[in-house]
């Protein structure tokens, strides 16, 4: 576990972005053959505004990452957070933990604030429009989603 950990607090850029790029590569072409439903659109022409999209998510992203390393700092050094608050757990449960907290205040709420407060439905709307869902629709997000999203994720 602690191997594990190590490298994705030091994870080179270069591997996150292949797992990023794989990942999404992996799936998009698997989908092809092994789709559950058959649509007939043309993919690569679908993908690019999509891809557009992911661009915009990842630049956004990037931007707002310096200052979320510098808040999570923070909150390691001031012992401030949910998981310090806590009593010792082994790690394992603590990283389990972290995960699921992660998700749910991370991904689960913004989306369901989204899809309940109509300003936040109007750009949520961008994801919710493509036309034929594939594994490029995941990331077809508007660029103000992204900070929607980094607000939930700061606290
Ligand atoms: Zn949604």
């Amino acid at each position: 576990m602690e191997t594990v950990i190590a490298y994705f607090e030091t994870i080179p850029t270069l591997h996150r972005s292949l797992i990023l790029v794989g990942g999404l590569s992996f799936f998009w072409i698997l989908e092809g053959p092994f789709s559950l439903f058959k649509l007939k659109y043309n993919k690569w022409q679908h993908a690019l505004p999509n891809i557009f999209f992911t661009g915009t998510t990842i630049l956004i992203n990037l931007l707002l990452a310096f200052l979320l390393l510098n808040i999570s700092d923070w909150a390691v050094s001031s012992s401030f957070g949910i998981l310090h608050w806590l009593p010792d757990f082994p790690l394992w449960s603590d990283v389990l933990l972290g995960v699921l907290l992660l998700d749910f205040i991370g991904a689960y709420l913004p989306h369901w604030t989204e899809h309940r407060i109509k300003p936040l439905w109007m750009i949520h709307l961008v994801h919710h429009s493509d036309h034929y869902v594939d594994t490029t629709t995941a990331n077809r997000h508007h660029p103000l989603e992204s900070i929607v999203r980094f607000g939930f994720t700061l606290f």
